[in-house]
């Protein structure tokens, strides 16, 4: 893998002769005697002549048919860092600015920095800056990664995890970030060698103990998909076979936590072929075959990754029953896929324009911004580090600010970053200018839009949708806001109208102070607060009355009366504290589907949802509420009340037979009444108790089973 030699600028010069015929021979030759010359003398760490190193990375970047200047780039891009004679002023004049700006880039920072910056970090934010104004810099810096992790078995040992880690975290996602296939997955395994040995150890082992059984499975299959080219006649194609880079079995195995044994997906093919035609052809022919994994199959070719990588993918069981993976691309798909954007720089000197690489300009954007703000190398390598992690998503503002979110994030979430107020009225969004629901997840590099009303609300079900803190938090603020100025409105009607019978002036008792009196004695701090106390159902309006009309009588402990129960044993979601009452007309069970209704004096009425008195009550929107039953209260009990009709036969042993079902379900009877219609027919009105819907599902089914029950009805109110 590792060549030591130096590779000869002769045969280079050939390969760049073969992609680039117009290229500037005298020029690079001039560049090879100039960079020979500064590194005169200098040893690797391996003892050998410094000059091996600027050729090889001059190599990588001919194999990923970089433009001259690149190829320049690459052999002077140590010459300013290791040759003080020498300055970023000669390289210009000799190579022109272009050039320079380049070897700039890739030159560590030496000037004394502010307190606190490490130099590392200072220098690898000025090459990643220097990037966006020229990509070429970036290609270099990986080219020259890329051989010295193929030579750090050179390097003294303590230092190679550190630069192993650095790759893994920083460099093969940006190669991955601009569509550099291949190198990213050399860099994967170079660097996954150093630093993860022992992992590193145990996965190449197990896939040699393999090999044997590899090496023939491979040629058999590639015979055979080969032959499906044949039969759809696709001329110009190519099956190759190989196993699986290292890395991304082992990240396989991480995230799945199974056992290198467990690895069957090891072998892969990819197929080449000249159109993309061809490509869903030998795809139909290739599931013909043999069976295909579900779910495996992906279609980036008619929906290329968001680095523009495209290709067929699909995962089918073979021989002997082996899965493996086959890609299916064209020829040109693939140069993209192994060398990325390079295929375009060459003609664009270096410089994406807008229509090149959406995903890619955005994020360069992305990084002018981290270049705005004011923040330390630390702070900058931290966001990028972030920013190449996939657990984050970068999205843009419609003036092209930047935002950060964790993965999952909405609509909604941005909406509270932007502000509070947005988020409260927002309405909808779109995505790249598409109108798409509140709930939808973000990705890297969308443009948000938020839509806002100023009559919208939050709504309840935000809280699922929602992932960032902020949001939470002010959606709870709001929810819980307007539950209180609900529960005063409730107070205030319900304390109201108990003043008026004991004939208490509310406004008066405010006026002598005798209502700072009771406050002190509920222990309250204002009127407000005892509204809303009062309409959460912890104090009576009753209580309080009495309490502001002191010449009454003492209060009694008989229970409450009126339309508002003392308290109810029915919590529901959605009203947390609130007075909740269940109505009467429609007499709701747990399980049934319920809306709350705002009632002036009695709190919260539950009704059931297809109550025909709830249909007449919603004209006022405002005050209807949205709630479910709380599934941690109150289950198992015989809560609920339910009347029901039942049309029967006149049959002797009827009611016994109806009273025996009721009990042997375990619910309870309230109240029952029998007897026989003008028609001859027997009548039963019951009221039972019941633990929830469910329940009285089951009694009602049982009940229809008894002989001579003709018509069975849960009264509807
Ligand atoms: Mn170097």
């Amino acid at each position: 893998m590792a060549t030591q030699r130096l590779p000869r600028i002769e045969t280079i010069l050939e390969k760049v002769k073969g992609y680039n015929p117009t290229s500037d021979e005298r020029l690079l030759q001039k560049a090879y005697l100039f960079s020979a010359m500064a590194h005169e003398g200098q040893m690797r760490h391996s003892g050998e002549p410094y000059l091996i190193h600027p050729v090889a990375v001059m190599d990588i970047l001919a194999e990923l048919k970089a433009d001259d200047i690149a190829l320049v780039a690459g052999l002077l891009h140590d010459v300013v860092e290791d040759n003080h004679t020498i300055g970023l002023k000669d390289i210009e004049s000799r190579f022109g600015m272009e050039v320079a700006h380049i070897v700039d880039g890739l030159t560590k920072i030496e000037e004394k920095l502010p307190e606190g910056e490490v130099r590392e970090w200072a220098t690898l934010r000025k090459l990643v800056l220097a990037m966006v104004d020229d990509i070429r810099v970036i290609l270099v810096k990986l080219a020259d990664r890329l051989h010295n992790l193929r030579t750090l078995d050179a390097m003294p040992s303590h230092k190679r995890p550190a630069k192993a880690m650095e790759t893994l975290e920083i460099y093969a996602p940006i190669a991955y970030r601009l569509g550099l296939g291949k190198l990213k997955a050399e860099l994967e395994d170079l660097a996954f060698r150093h630093a993860y040995p022992e992992d590193y150890a145990r996965l190449s082992q197990a896939l040699v103990d393999k090999r044997t059984y590899s090496d023939s499975f491979l040629e058999e299959t590639r015979q055979q998909l080969q032959s499906i080219l044949g039969e759809f006649g696709v001329e110009g194609g190519e099956v190759r076979g190989r196993l699986k880079h290292l890395y991304s079995i082992f990240l396989k195995l991480k995230r799945q936590s199974i056992s290198i044994e467990q690895v069957y997906d090891y072998l892969a093919f990819r197929i080449l072929v000249p159109d993309v035609r061809d490509c869903y052809a030998v795809l139909g022919g290739i599931h013909a075959l043999w069976k295909p994994i579900p779910g495996r199959f992906k279609d980036w070719i008619a929906l290329p990754k968001e680095n523009h990588y495209r290709s067929l993918h699909t995962s089918v069981v073979g021989l002997n029953g082996q899965p493996f993976e086959i890609q299916i691309r064209t020829w040109q798909m693939h140069d993209e896929a192994e060398n990325g954007l390079a295929a375009h720089w060459r003609y664009k000197e270096g410089r994406l324009t807008k229509e090149d690489e959406d995903a890619t300009v955005m994020w360069l954007r992305h990084l002018v911004e981290m270049r705005q703000t004011a923040m330390t190398a630390g702070d900058f390598v931290e966001n990028l580090r972030v920013d190449l992690s996939p657990k984050e998503v970068y999205v843009f503002t419609p003036k092209g600010k930047i935002l950060n979110f964790p993965r999952g994030a909405t609509p909604i979430d941005f909406a509270y970053a932007v502000h509070t107020q947005v988020g409260h009225t927002c309405t909808g969004a779109k995505i790249n200018g598409k109108l798409v629901p509140l709930k939808t997840p973000l990705k890297s590099g969308d443009r948000i839009e938020v839509l806002t009303n100023p009559n919208a609300k939050p709504s309840r079900d935000w809280l699922d949708a929602a992932v960032t803190s902020r949001a939470l938090n002010k959606i709870r603020a709001w929810l819980n806001q307007q539950e209180k100025i609900r529960a005063i409105e409730i107070g205030k009607t319900s304390l109201d109208r108990e003043c008026k019978r004991l004939k208490v002036s509310l406004k008066e008792a405010q006026e002598s102070g005798l209502l700072a009196e009771v406050l002190k004695k509920v222990a309250l701090p204002d009127a407000d607060t005892l509204l809303a106390t009062i309409g959460y159902g912890k104090l009576t309006a009753r209580r309080v009355a009495k309490m502001l009309a002191p010449n009454q009588e003492e209060e009694t402990a008989t229970p409450e009366s009126g339309g508002v129960s003392k308290g109810t044993p029915i919590v529901v979601r959605g009203a947390s504290d609130l007075l909740t009452t269940l109505a009467r007309c429609c007499k709701p069970i747990r399980g049934d589907e319920i809306v709350g209704f705002i009632s002036r004096g009695k709190g919260l009425i539950i009704h059931r949802a297809d109550c025909s008195n709830m249909k007449r009550l919603s004209y006022n929107p405002d005050r209807i509420m949205e709630v479910t039953w709380d599934d941690a209260s109150q289950v198992g009990s015989l809560a609920h009340d339910v009347a029901v009709t039942l049309h029967t036969e006149d049959r002797q042993g009827m009611v016994a037979a109806i009273t025996k079902v009721v009990a042997d379900h375990k619910a309870g009877i309230r109240q029952m009444e029998a007897g026989i219609t003008g028609t001859g027919e027997g009548l039963v009105r019951m009221t039972i108790a019941v633990r929830d819907r469910a329940h009285l599902a089951l009694i009602l089914t049982q009940l229809g089973k008894i002989h001579g029950i003709t018509t069975i009805l849960r009264d509807a109110g």
